[in-house]
């Protein structure tokens, strides 16, 4: 076991240095099949069924460029408003790891396809910040090493360890930001920010389905340190792999407070790469950083170059959704939000929702109601994120119509979400089920209240002197006696209509 690092208090660290950044985002491409071959593109499955000679690096295969991910990979270029290369080519970057078989990753080196753009960042109090963006290239996943017989699944202390080649050769997009200067004691928020609005953004184009938990979107964090008014770079390291936003967050700050110490008391920095303790959340070391030159990258010989005509990247521009920012804004706009509003909704995950209810129907403030109140509560009683609840949108618009139409009331409605979110089948199977139907047929309800009114016989004169709140006690009754699938405010209107005549 490694010594525990020392760390300096996080308020000195920022009073003594500016923090400086680097953020490499890889993304997992959703498309059907794989970035050099025709095996199918999909997380899991049994170990190496998802493999063929190309992704298996067998001597004489031949790669071939998977069209579908060169279009994403323009787009996402032209979302992060870079410029999209005339002419690129694939490098191959060489270095052995038992997970890639071919002994180099076919990658781009220094002709990316996208280059030289930014994303506009919000952080938590509504300050923008604009992250640079460097490049961003085409290159395959590697395979997964699994290591048996330890107790940690790490290579230390395993007895054996097995390759999955499934995920060799899937579609990544490596986005890389310019350095990151002047954030400050904002730093580790502004990190966490960015890939935050990144992952909105890839979501927004469709292209991955950007799971930070199974790996297809994966962040590696550089980060070093300037003493106030030094005007040359630190030392960086690379905290690889984070896959959390949380961990971004935490991973940054470690980071800060442990490279802190380590200048403070006049040692230097290592350059190395370092693994993130989802534990504990401190790094540790991992190996020593390779620089590009380790690499021997040359230009890949099997693939010929990628030269999008102007007319493509045009006709690809034209297919950009509403950028996120710009729908949020538009949102909170329609349905009349305040900030806090807006970033409780964005807090609760529910403004998708929201707004696909909407889309099937609903107000945005009917919509809102239900997914903040009846719906959020569920979620928490059955300890699921708001979108993992089995109801859709659509069926939650179905919900809200039954009771504009006055077929059920607001308290069925609730049952009747409940029915649904039990398996009961749809709103209206759910209605039929259980029985729901709402008493709308005047002389039932007039019957009802009569027996009411002959039961109580003393409100019937106070509401004639003026008492009508008195009513509340017969449409309590009445309610009861259609075992509460009466319109209350029909009943209530009836009931002033019957004592008044
Ligand atoms: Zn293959």
């Amino acid at each position: 076991m490694t010594a525990v690092a020392e760390l300096m208090d996080y308020a000195e660290v920022v009073e003594r240095f500016d923090p400086v950044l680097g953020l490499e985002v890889h993304v997992e491409l959703s498309t059907n099949t794989k970035m050099f071959c025709g095996c199918e593109n999909v997380f899991g499955g049994e170990p190496n069924t998802h493999t063929c000679p190309t992704c298996l690096g067998l001597p004489g295969s031949l790669p071939v460029v998977n069209g579908k991910a060169v279009e994403s990979a323009i787009r996402i270029g032209l979302a992060l408003n870079c410029e999209i290369a005339e002419w690129c080519r694939f490098a191959r970057k060489n270095y052995f790891y038992p997970d890639m078989p071919k002994n180099f990753q076919t990658s781009q080196y220094d002709e990316p396809i996208a280059f030289n753009g930014y994303l506009d960042v919000t952080l938590d109090d509504g300050e923008i910040v604009r992250v640079e963006i460097e490049r961003a290239h085409m290159e395959e996943d590697t395979g997964k090493s699994l290591h048996v017989g330890g107790a940690t699944g790490r290579i230390h202390g395993a007895e054996h360890s097995l390759l999955d080649y499934n995920r060799a050769g899937v579609p990544l997009i490596e986005i890389v930001t310019k350095t990151i200067e002047g954030t400050g004691e904002r730093a580790p928020e502004v990190a966490r920010a960015y890939v935050s609005a990144l992952r909105d953004l890839l979501k927004a184009l469709d292209v991955s389905d950007v799971r930070m938990d199974q790996g297809s979107l994966r962040c590696d964090a550089n980060v070093s340190l300037m003493a106030k008014g030094a005007t040359e770079f630190g030392t960086r390291t690379e905290t690889k792999n984070v896959n959390s936003l949380r961990s971004v967050e935490r991973a940054v700050r470690y980071e800060m407070t442990r490279q802190a110490a380590i200048l403070a008391g006049g040692g230097s920095i290592k350059q190395e790469t370092r693994h993130f303790q989802e534990a504990d959340g401190s790094t540790a070391s991992g190996r020593t950083k390779e620089t590009a030159e380790d690499y021997r990258y040359f230009p890949e010989p099997d693939l010929v170059p990628i030269a999008p005509s102007r007319e493509w990247v045009e006709e690809l521009r034209g297919t950009l959704p509403e950028m996120p920012a710009v729908r949020r804004k538009r949102i909170q706009q329609e349905w009349q939000l305040s900030d806090a509003e807006l970033r409780d909704l964005l807090n609760l995950g529910a403004v998708d929702l929201i707004a696909a209810t909407v889309d099937a129907g609903a107000t945005p403030a009917e919509a809102r109601a239900w997914w903040v109140a009846t719906l959020a509560q569920e979620a928490n009683t059955r300890e699921v994120e708001l979108d993992a609840l089995p109801i859709t949108p659509a069926q939650v618009a179905e919900i809200i119509a039954l009771v504009n139409s006055g077929e059920l009331t607001n308290k069925l409605a609730k049952q009747v979400a409940t029915g649904v979110l039990d398996g009961e089948g749809s709103p209206r199977e759910v209605v039929e089920k259980r029985g729901f139907k709402v008493v709308n047929d005047d002389s039932a309800l007039l019957a009802a209240i009569d027996e009411a009114l002959a039961a109580q016989p003393d409100i019937a004169g106070k509401i004639r002197d003026g008492k009508v709140a008195a009513a509340g006690a017969i449409v309590g009754s009445v309610m009861k006696a259609t075992k509460g699938q009466a319109d209350a405010k029909r009943v209530r209107e009836l009931i002033i209509e019957r004592v008044g005549s």
